[in-house]
């Protein structure tokens, strides 16, 4: 579709699936021309989501191929239209999930448009003008200055590019239960991945115990020494697991967030929510999905207050397709980050 939509011209270099093979090849393809609102993007780094891998593999039944994944993106401004205020050639800059919304509704106006009916996403989604929107596995992108933060100076571009979807999604639930002035909260993480790693790294930057809660022993080094937990806890241990099971629901300031991204079912007694050894509870089961254009700019803010950035390894785009192979094995620590312009090595 967006190779015949009229104002698609410019030629862009990227990579794409094309089946459910999910194989990713080099891709050339159209985007359209800068507009009044937009901002042309030279991409320097693409995080590889777990969402990528779940497109590119059509796990979800609703893949478009020719899919062009990747949103969690950052690079430098080249152009920008004539309604653009915020930004200026040469700005550092990030894309994460969102491309567009409907700017009218409830959500849209209260500036929460990620919760918007008509949201549509950096990649697989349509755009406002019909084209298939195409993601940061490419070499430019235009995208509207709405959907667009600046990434501050002293954070760099490639360990910064995650916390534009994995980032942004463990800032909200800190940020939804007013814990980034608060210290002194007990938090637990569930699952040390791409996710929770960054989440870990949060809670202790705004002075919090945390907890990680994880299938596999052999972390627990990792989560305390290096990036540091205060306690571990290994969820196949059934002992272990009813101490924090008690700790979620006899304590007043306990907080789980779970990052894993399998589905699963959650059972509980409802009781619970209430009454607690005292007699008394106020407790609540929440979700949120990604965050807020306005909450990933105060999330990257945050980020370059604190230093905070993502644990990564860095591939050339010639490895898009062991990084996913070895992201479906959970052998990444934490994300893989694709270096757009890395040179191809002469031998290749
Ligand atoms: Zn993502
Ligand atoms: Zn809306």
């Amino acid at each position: 579709m967006a190779q015949t939509t009229p104002n698609h011209t410019q030629t862009v270099s990227g990579w794409a699936a094309h089946d459910s093979s999910g194989k990713i090849t080099p891709y050339t393809f159209k985007r359209r021309e800068n507009g009044m609102n937009d901002v042309t993007i030279k991409v320097l780094y693409c995080g590889i989501c777990h969402t990528d891998l779940h497109h590119v593999r059509n796990d979800w039944g609703i893949t478009m191929y020719p899919v062009v994944p990747g949103h969690e993106i950052t690079g430098l401004i080249t152009k920008v239209g004539s309604n653009v205020t915020e930004f200026k050639v040469g700005d550092r800059v990030g894309v994460g999930c969102l491309a567009a919304s409907c700017l009218e509704c409830e959500f849209c106006k209260d500036s929460q448009e990620n919760y918007c009916d008509q949201i549509q996403f950096t990649y697989n989604g349509i755009f406002w003008d019909g084209s298939i929107t195409y993601g940061g596995y490419s070499k430019m992108l235009v995208a509207d200055q709405r959907y667009v933060v600046h990434v501050p100076e002293n954070l760099p571009m490639d360990a910064a590019a995650p916390l534009l979807c994995a980032g942004v999604t463990v800032f909200c639930p800190f940020k939804d239960n007013n814990m980034l002035e608060a210290p002194g909260k007990k938090i637990g993480v569930i699952g040390l991945g791409g996710l929770g790693h960054v989440a870990v790294k949060f809670g202790k930057a705004f002075g919090h115990h945390v907890t990680v809660i994880s299938t596999s022993p052999s972390k627990e080094e990792e989560a305390k020494d290096r990036l540091g937990a205060d306690d571990f806890i290994v969820s196949t241990d059934a002992a272990q697991m009813k101490v924090c099971y008690l700790l979620t629901i006899y304590s007043t300031s306990y907080v789980s967030y779970c990052t894993e991204i399998k589905t699963k079912e959650v059972s509980f007694d409802c009781l619970d929510l209430v009454v607690d050894r005292q007699g008394r509870g106020k407790r609540v089961v929440k979700g949120s999905m990604t965050g807020s254009m306005k909450e990933t700019q105060e999330m990257m803010d945050v980020c370059g207050k604190y230093n905070i950035t993502c644990d990564i390894e860095t591939i050339p785009p010639e490895k898009i397709n062991e990084a996913l192979d070895r992201l479906a094995k959970n052998d990444v620590k934490y994300r893989f980050v694709i270096d757009i312009d890395a040179q191809k090595p002469a031998s290749l």
